[in-house]
């Protein structure tokens, strides 16, 4: 093999390195500063998510080595393979759940995540309250708005996320805690980011998460409170993830 840089151009993924992943994590962190300071926020208040997916733990480890303590994962059992061993080495990481939820699987999610960012219905609402019961702990959670009304992408829909809010505190008795989008590949990003924002801020509800490697500047623009970035840290994912 020729030694040609982890830029995700070529067809074969090529095994990304240590020297990659904790690069890439200065890089990200970097822009999150600027982008913050650009636009005269904080920039603690921007948390970034490092988005594990499909990444094995040996590439894993350096980003927690340089410091890194919150993760997203979008698979259960994923998530559940990967993170009791890393967690006992690194007891404060804080793992979020971003992928979509079947409620089937919201006992584990409940057990394993700080925080669920995917939240879109109220059968899910059901099982996770019903489990947060159980284990005696509630994780923080987001509601997911599909911001693009596409068919095919989870989510609830931005005039329906009033009546779920309502239902999720009155039926189910959970917090929630924020709002969650993914803009549809297509767009432009910052209007679907300013939308969410809208919402949000009706509601009075304090966590934004939106923003990823393509997008995470507009989304601290548009007032992100946490940006979830993978690739840009972990190199090109196979198709799947
Ligand atoms: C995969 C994923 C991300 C990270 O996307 P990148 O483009 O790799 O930064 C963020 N949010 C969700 C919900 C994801 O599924």
């Amino acid at each position: 093999m020729t030694e040609t840089p982890a830029t995700g151009t070529h067809d074969e993924t090529p095994p990304i390195g240590e020297a990659d992943v904790t690069a890439g994590l200065e890089d990200v962190r970097a822009l999150i500063r600027r982008a913050a300071e650009d636009n005269e926020r904080d920039p603690a208040s921007v948390h970034l998510v490092a988005i594990s997916k499909t990444a094995p733990a040996e590439v894993i480890l350096p980003a927690l080595e340089a410091g890194q303590r919150l993760f997203g994962e979008n698979y259960v059992q994923e998530a559940k393979a990967k993170w009791p061993a890393l967690r006992e080495r690194f007891p404060d990481v804080e793992l979020h759940f971003v992928g979509p939820l079947q409620s089937n699987k919201a006992r584990e999610a409940v057990e394993l995540f700080d925080v669920i960012h995917s939240l879109d219905r109220l059968s899910l609402a059901a099982a996770i309250a019903k489990e947060s019961e159980r284990v005696g702990r509630q994780p923080k959670l987001l509601i997911q708005v599909n911001t693009g009304d596409e068919a095919q992408k989870a989510g609830v829909a931005p005039d329906a996320v009033e009546t779920l809010l309502a239902e999720c505190r009155s039926t189910h008795g959970l917090t929630i805690q924020g709002l969650m989008c993914i803009p549809p590949a297509e767009d432009p990003p910052s209007p679907h980011f300013a939308l969410l924002a809208r919402i949000a801020d009706r509601h009075r509800l304090p966590i934004l998460s939106m923003g990823m490697s393509a997008d995470f500047p507009a989304a601290i623009q548009m007032g992100a409170t946490h940006v979830r970035v993978g690739t840009a840290i972990f190199g090109a994912r196979a198709r799947k993830g």
